[in-house]
């Protein structure tokens, strides 16, 4: 008989995590959609799409080139689209320096051969559409990052108060 999946947790830290994300992403722009997907495998070329990184047809992600933790925005230039392994790999690093690095799964590390050409052609592309990674701190003004210093330090202190609290109910309760 198969049961339903075990519930996975969320843990504080993922919480947090996913709070941090929708917060940066909150603070940039988010222009895109199925039109500028097409234009961007148009300008790529390759049919059916390939991964910008490696070049496998197991396209299944759309990845930002400049993370949204670093700053970077949802729009054309930045967004390519990407197998998932490049995309697991990749985490927040700036592509070129991934691509050509030995972290597990990176382009490199896999025996991709053509790596200078793929990084031109992603440089090329940012080129293309004009897009300029502006991090939070060039395009928030005087007042809005101090706003935004006083949420982030807000949330630090809430997350050692669930913590503290946690930590407290389950020493008390023997939950470990
Ligand atoms: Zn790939």
């Amino acid at each position: 008989m198969k049961l339903p999946r075990i519930p996975s947790p969320v843990t504080i830290s993922a919480g947090f995590s996913g709070l941090g994300r929708a917060l940066q992403e909150s603070l940039g722009a988010r222009e895109f959609g199925a039109e500028e997907g097409q234009r961007v495998i148009e300008f790529f070329g390759a049919d059916p799409p390939e991964c910008v990184f490696c070049g496998s047809q197991e396209v299944a992600r759309w990845d930002h080139l400049v993370a949204i933790m670093s700053g970077g925005e949802t729009v054309l230039g930045n967004i390519v689209p990407a197998c998932q392994a490049c995309d697991d790999s990749k985490r927040a690093e700036p592509f070129e320096e991934w691509m050509l690095s030995d972290v597990p799964r990176s382009p490199k590390s896999r025996g991709v051969k053509d790596i200078d050409r793929r990084v031109k052609r992603i440089e090329a592309y940012l080129q293309h559409f004009g897009y300029t990674p502006r991090c939070l701190e060039e395009r928030l003004d005087k007042r809005e990052l101090e706003r935004l210093a006083a949420i982030r330090w807000r949330l630090q202190v809430l997350r050692e108060d669930i913590e503290a609290l946690s930590c407290d109910y389950r020493a008390r309760t023997s939950l470990g």
